[in-house]
C-alpha cells in the first residue's frame, strides 16, 4: 500500500506518521520524489481501511493498493527517478552512452579507449576489473589494479567509470567508482544486493541470463528497500533456444520494465548479440524504444581483446554509432547527453 502525501507536508508530520505504522509492525519506506512524497506501507494491509486513513489523516493526499511484490520500485510510488553520477544522468527523457571495453586491460588500452570515446560523446566509461568468466582459466581481469587504470582513465577524460562488482567483500575497493555494476550472474546474490543497497552510490544492475522480468524487479527491490534509490536496470539479452546469437536481447522487456518501474532502463547490444555487426542495428532498436541509455563494448583492438573480442566495437565503429544515434535521438525527441 503507498499513501501520496500532500505538498508541503511537514518532516515532524511524515516521521510521526511512519512511526504509527511501525509502531503496527509494518515496514516502511519513504520516497521522496520530484513530483511528490510518498510512503509506502510494506506488510499484510489487508486490514488496513484506505478510504478511512485517507479522510482521517490530513497529510495524506490518496493512497493505492500495490499488488504487485515490489513495492519500492512500483511506478505507482513515483513518475520517474533520474539517477545522477560524475556528470553523466539516466533518466529524464535522456539517452546515456556508457561505452568502453569488456576488460581492462592496461593502462594504454583503458586510456586509449577512455580518449576515444570520450571524443565521440558517451557519457561514462566502463571497464571490468573483476571478470565473472565460466572458464577458471580465462583471463580473470586485472583486479584491484583494473580500478586503479579507470581512475586514471576517469582522471584524464573526467568520464565516470562503471565497473563490476563480484562479491561483497570488495566493497572498499569500489569506494570512489562512480556505478558499480551488478552484473547478470549475480542479480539474485542477494547478499551482494543487500551490500549495494547499503551504499550511496549508483548501482547498475544486469537482468540474469534466465531471469524473468518480475525476478529483476524484485532483485531491484533489494536494492532500494534497504535504502539505496539509485539504481539504474539493464536488459542484456536472456539465454533462449537461439545458436545464433550469444543470447536473444528482449526489447519488450525494456519497454514493460519502463511501464512498471520508475527506475532508469537501459540495455547493453554487446552481451545480448555476442556478435558485432549486430551491436549497430540493436542499438538503434533500443532507443527507438524508449531506453534511458545503452552500454556497449568499445575495444582499441577488438582482435586482440582478452575478453569478448567479437561483440566489442573499435573506436571508429562506435563514433559511427555515435553520429547516428545522435541524429536518432533528436527524432525520437531525446537529449542525448
Ligand atoms: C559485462 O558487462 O562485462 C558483463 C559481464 O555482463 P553480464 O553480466 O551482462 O554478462
Ligand atoms: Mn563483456
Amino acid at each position: 500500500m503507498v499513501f501520496i502525501l500532500n505538498p508541503d507536508v511537514k518532516q515532524e508530520k511524515i516521521d510521526e506518521f511512519i512511526c504509527g505504522w511501525e509502531a503496527k509492525g509494518f515496514s516502511t519506506i519513504l520516497s521522496v520524489g520530484t513530483e511528490h512524497t510518498a510512503v509506502c506501507l510494506i506488510g499484510n494491509t489487508a486490514q488496513v481501511d484506505l478510504e478511512h486513513i485517507v479522510h482521517t489523516t490530513d497529510i495524506v493526499a490518496y493512497g493505492k493498493r500495490i499488488t504487485e511484490q515490489y513495492k519500492a520500485v512500483n511506478r505507482t510510488v513515483r513518475e520517474s527517478t533520474v539517477v545522477e553520477a560524475g556528470g553523466a544522468v539516466f533518466g529524464g527523457g535522456r539517452f546515456t552512452v556508457i561505452a568502453g571495453p569488456c576488460s581492462v586491460e592496461g593502462r594504454e588500452q583503458i586510456l586509449e579507449v577512455a580518449r576515444g570515446v570520450k571524443g565521440s560523446g558517451a557519457s561514462a566509461l566502463r571497464g571490468g576489473a573483476f571478470k565473472p568468466r565460466t572458464a577458471p582459466y580465462a583471463f580473470q581481469g586485472m583486479q584491484a589494479e583494473g580500478l586503479s587504470m579507470l581512475r586514471l582513465a576517469r582522471a584524464e577524460t573526467g568520464l565516470p567509470i562503471v565497473s563490476e562488482i563480484m562479491n561483497q567483500t570488495q566493497i572498499e575497493l569500489f569506494e570512489d567508482v562512480d556505478i558499480v555494476q551488478v552484473g547478470a550472474r549475480n542479480m539474485q546474490n542477494f547478499d551482494l544486493l543487500k551490500a549495494v543497497g547499503a551504499l550511496k552510490k549508483p548501482v547498475l544492475l544486469k537482468r540474469g541470463l534466465a531471469s524473468t522480468i518480475e525476478e529483476l524487479l524484485m532483485s531491484a527491490e533489494y536494492i532500494v528497500s534497504a535504502g539505496n534509490g539509485q539504481v539504474i536496470l539493464c536488459e542484456r539479452g536472456i539465454r533462449t533456444f537461439e545458436t545464433m546469437t550469444r543470447n536473444t536481447l528482449d526489447l519488450s522487456a525494456v519497454v514493460l520494465l519502463k511501464q512498471k518501474s520508475h527506475l532508469p532502463v537501459i540495455a547493453d547490444p554487446s552481451h545480448a548479440a555476442g556478435i558485432r555487426s549486430l551491436v549497430a542495428p540493436l542499438a538503434k532498436a533500443i532507443l527507438a524504444i524508449g531506453a534511458d541509455g545503452l552500454m556497449v563494448e568499445v575495444h582499441n583492438d577488438p582482435a586482440k581483446a582478452l575478453c569478448d573480442g567479437a561483440q566489442s566495437l573499435d573506436l571508429q565503429q562506435f563514433a559511427g554509432l555515435m553520429v547516428d544515434l545522435r541524429a536518432r535521438a533528436g527524432i525520437e525527441g531525446k537529449l542525448m547527453c
